[in-house]
């Protein structure tokens, strides 16, 4: 037997998978009697999984109508999505250089390792979902080093790498950021701000050129 919080826990891990896999659809309505009877568990694990999605950006909750996959990014969301990033990241950037202890920089590096090193997935989708979440790791440990939480906290609720992931579900991608992470890297270790805020904001322009492909 399941104990109820692994209910919970892998309720939460396959609504998630379709959702992501788009096998539920941007938009589409998720029932809970009808998703609870489909995965052969009650409907609280169900509750509970769609009330963590909700606050992961992944469902949508109206009135009435209940739960929904939330719609894919529009062009201006995704556009808006890349200025937030572009006003925070590379100042956050310089930031880490001036305030980060020698853990957080061994922090950044074993995420940046860990995106190059990381083993084989089996295929493009789950590469690219592994990749999405290493990237996120990684800008993240960033923002840990400037050590501004409010600023953390704040891109952290925009969950960028899980619509970006839908985003790109049926398009290529590459793994040319790497590159970019390189150079990023080397100013951090440097401490030389400007090089890391020029660094970021290049990568961030340059990754949302690549992405901006989705829309076209
Ligand atoms: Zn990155």
């Amino acid at each position: 037997m399941l104990r109820p919080s692994s209910i919970a826990e892998s309720v939460h891990e396959r609504i998630y998978d379709r959702i992501m896999s788009l096998q539920i659809p941007p938009g589409a309505r998720i029932p809970i009697d009808g998703m609870a009877r489909e995965l052969n568990v009650s409907q609280t694990p169900v509750r509970e999984a769609l009330a963590r999605l909700e606050r992961e950006g992944l469902v949508r909750k109206a009135h009435l109508i209940g739960y929904s996959a939330s719609a894919q990014l529009t062009h201006k969301e995704f556009d808006d999505l890349y200025k937030f990033r572009l006003m925070v990241e590379p100042e956050s950037a310089r930031q880490a250089c001036l305030r980060m202890t020698e853990e957080a920089m061994a922090r950044i590096e074993a995420a940046a390792a860990d995106m190059e090193k990381g083993e084989q997935p089996v295929d493009r989708n789950s590469r690219y979902s592994r990749f999405a979440r290493a990237d996120a790791h990684l800008h993240d440990e960033i923002l840990k080093a400037a050590d501004n939480e409010i600023v953390r906290q704040a891109l952290n609720d925009q969950h960028i790498h899980l619509h970006i992931f839908r985003l790109m579900f049926h398009s290529r991608v590459t793994q040319e950021a790497l590159e970019e992470h390189e150079r990023l890297l080397a100013a951090l270790r440097a401490r030389d701000a400007d090089a890391a805020f020029e660094a970021m904001r290049d990568h961030i322009e340059r990754s949302r050129d690549r992405l901006a492909a989705a829309f076209e």
